[in-house]
Order: structure tokens, then sequence, then C-alpha cells
């Protein structure tokens, strides 16, 4: 089964070069290792209306979308008034959220203040999802037809603790009858993509059921077979294959 999901990486400072977004690459290793695939990366600025369309564009196209970003304290964070509208749904405190960020305040000496407060907020369905190593807790929502939101903080730190403590475990329940694809590593060095392609052309390499990537990088490629796990056989046979084909090109020291 082939189950997808996308995500939604929203801020201005993605956008402008400020930042790297790194999500993708967290999000898609996470979800390849249940078996999910990571489908799509959107980013966005901190805009409300086209925050609503990508996640109405997202839910046309799969059950499953994660967004990150905007969960802040400042007047640019509106990701969660954002989804308020779309879902015609209230932000409400989330009371356990406040008394654990007044311990966090108090803890370093600091008082709470009001903007601090709009951490806690949430949307009224919300499953609030517990950030151990920030303010603004993630959220689960479900909207009813199958299909479920998660919204994650910005920062990677926070971001990854909340995937890993809160949304890995609840993926793996959810979806426990997926197998994670089976996947294999060739690694060459001293030959370009274009000579290996030749290479396997002539020998008309086409392994069926196993999906080929080529990742080339300082003077070596490093090629990627994966398929379902019912197909383990093919790409342990490809790897054979390209083990023999490319054995003068081959970079066994990685
Ligand atoms: P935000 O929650 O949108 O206010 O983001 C807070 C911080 O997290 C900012 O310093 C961002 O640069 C960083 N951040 C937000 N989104 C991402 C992302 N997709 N990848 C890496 N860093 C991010
Ligand atoms: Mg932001």
């Amino acid at each position: 089964m082939d189950i997808q999901a996308e995500l939604i990486s929203i801020g201005n400072e993605l956008l402008s070069g400020q930042t790297l977004n790194t999500h993708g690459r967290d999000l898609g290793q996470a979800l390849s290792e249940l078996g999910l695939r990571l489908s799509r990366d959107t980013t966005i600025p901190d805009d409300i209306p086209i925050i609503g369309n990508a996640v109405e564009d997202a839910f046309n196209r799969v059950d499953l979308v994660f967004m990150s970003g905007g969960l802040g304290p400042t007047t640019d964070d509106i990701t969660r008034d954002a989804l308020a509208k779309l879902f015609g749904q209230k932000i409400v405190i989330h009371q356990p959220t406040v008394e654990h960020l007044k311990g966090w305040f108090e803890q370093r000496g600091r008082t709470m203040t009001i903007a601090a407060t709009r951490q806690a907020q949430v949307l009224e369905s919300a499953a609030v999802l517990f950030n151990s190593v920030g303010a603004a807790p993630g959220q689960r929502i479900e909207t009813g037809n199958g299909k479920v939101l998660f919204v994650l903080p910005g920062p990677p730190n926070e971001f990854n603790a909340i995937l890993k403590e809160e949304i890995m475990p609840w993926l793996q329940i959810r979806y426990a009858d997926i197998k994670p694809q089976f996947v294999r590593f060739v690694q060459t060095k001293g030959i370009g993509e274009s000579d290996i392609v030749t290479i396997l052309e002539n020998e008309n390499f086409q392994p069926s059921e196993v999906e080929l990537g080529f990742y080339p990088g300082q003077g070596k490629v490093k090629i990627r077979l994966s398929a379902q796990a019912e197909h383990a056989a093919n790409v342990t046979e490809a790897e054979q294959t390209l083990n023999k084909l490319l054995a003068e090109h081959l970079d066994l020291f990685e």
C-alpha cells in the first residue's frame, strides 16, 4: 500500500533565503522508516489565505498532512488563525501547556508574559502534542473524513522532538500493517553519471519493481535501489548485478 503524506513549511524566512528548510529531509526520512512516503513539501509565506489554500490543496491529494511554523508568540505567527478560519473552529487556551510554560519561566527566574501565553493556544478540536524542548505544543487535528493534520512548531529541534516522541508512535499504530520499503545503496567513484547510465543501458539493466535513484556529488555517485518489502529479492538481485557491472568503479571504503 502506498500511503502518501505532504508537508507544508510555513515561514517568510524560508523563502527569503535566511533559513534552510530542513523539515522535508527529517520528515521524509522518518516517514520512510515506517513505509510511508512524503510526496510533496510546499514552502509558503506567513499569510492566512495562502496557508488555508495550501492545506485544502494538500487534502485534495492525500489524507495525511504535516505543517510547520508560525506557532510562536510574535504577530507574524498566524498559523493558528489560518487554521481556525479554514476549519471554522475556535482557538482555545490549553491550560496544561500554560502551567508547563509558567514552570519553565519560574525555573529561569522570569515572569510569563501575555505574549508567551499565546503559545498555549490550540484549535478547539486538537489533540495537543507535548513539546519537551520548547514552548508551543504540536497539534493533531482530525477533520472527520479520515484526514489528519499535524501542526508543528518551526524550530527544527522542536519539530523533530514532537515528531519522534508524539507523532511516530501514533503513526506506527495507525499504519501497523505497512512495511517499510526495502532499500540498498551502491556507491561508485571516479565515474560520471552519464558513463554509468551508458554501461547500464548497454547491459539493458532494468530491474522490475525496483526504483532507481542517482545521487551524484564530489566524484562519487550513490545509487539507491528501493522497492516495496514484498519485492526485496528483486532489490538484492539488482544490487548484485550492479556490483558486477560497475565492479571497476565501486567505492568500497565509503
Ligand atoms: P516559527 O515557528 O515559524 O516562528 O519559526 C521559528 C524558528 O524556526 C525560526 O528561527 C525559523 O528560522 C526556524 N524554522 C522555521 N521553519 C523551519 C524549517 N522548515 N526548517 C528549518 N528551520 C525552520
Ligand atoms: Mg515563522
